[in-house]
């Protein structure tokens, strides 16, 4: 199999924590992932003693350690203010769609948009520029300054949509055998991790209540569109 993935997160850490079973899991089946990352995630910290430009740095180096822990085969920095995505919406919506276009993942795995009660605004943010951004990159008549200034550059229409964090998943992916290296990865982001003990114990509950309805020990879920199905 050599397929392409496209995973887009709002800040570093979002897709281990939500998906981090699945990709490595899918990874070693065959699937070639690029990650990208929205924010900067400067503010990643209650303390006003930390310096958001350090920790910038700290975090990126967190995340491609972490990626390299999965086996990502990139990581791309679209480097907007952590917090602030939503002032950024329509030029992260052309940003996706050329990312879309330049990738052309066979499944793409986002923010769940219409998830309600989602209190993160770079959630939301990146979550609904995603799912603009897979309609516009499969036509040519959305940005076609792309296509005309990028030789090569062709519409891409993406062909499932894997939705994270959501509260009404259609998909459940067994990640028994591969728990233990989506904890390995989140301990990389060491910024960000008080307490791994606590924070093990914690995800081994969320994906065991998870998978206890599909029969597996651990579980991650996901909500599945086919963006071009039914148009
Ligand atoms: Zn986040």
């Amino acid at each position: 199999m050599n397929k392409n993935m496209l995973v887009i997160a709002a800040h570093p850490d979002d897709a281990e924590f939500t998906s981090g079973g699945s990709l490595t899991r899918w990874i070693s089946e065959g699937w070639a992932v690029s990650l990208a990352i929205c924010t900067d995630g400067g503010k990643g910290s209650q303390s006003s003693e930390d310096d958001p430009a350090v920790l910038t740095k700290t975090r990126q180096a967190e995340q491609e350690a972490s990626a390299r822990v999965l086996g990502i085969r990139e990581v791309i920095w679209l480097g907007h203010p952590d917090g602030q995505l939503a002032q950024a919406a329509r030029q992260l919506e052309e940003q996706l769609t050329y990312l879309i276009r330049k990738v052309r993942p066979d499944r793409l795995l986002a923010w769940d948009a219409w998830k309600p009660y989602q209190l993160h605004p770079d959630h939301r943010t990146a979550g609904q520029a995603a799912m603009d951004a897979v309609l516009t990159a499969g036509n040519p008549h959305f940005y076609p300054d792309q296509l005309q200034q990028t030789p090569g550059l062709q519409p891409h229409q993406v062909g499932e949509v894997y939705l994270f964090g959501t509260d009404d998943p259609d998909e459940w992916v067994d990640i028994t055998a591969t728990f233990e290296r989506k904890m390995e990865s989140i301990a990389c982001h060491e910024s960000q991790v008080a307490s791994l003990r606590d924070l093990a114990l914690q995800l081994s509950h969320c994906n065991r209540d998870r998978g206890v309805t599909r029969g597996y020990t651990y579980a991650e879920a996901f909500k599945v569109l086919h963006p071009f199905c039914d148009t």
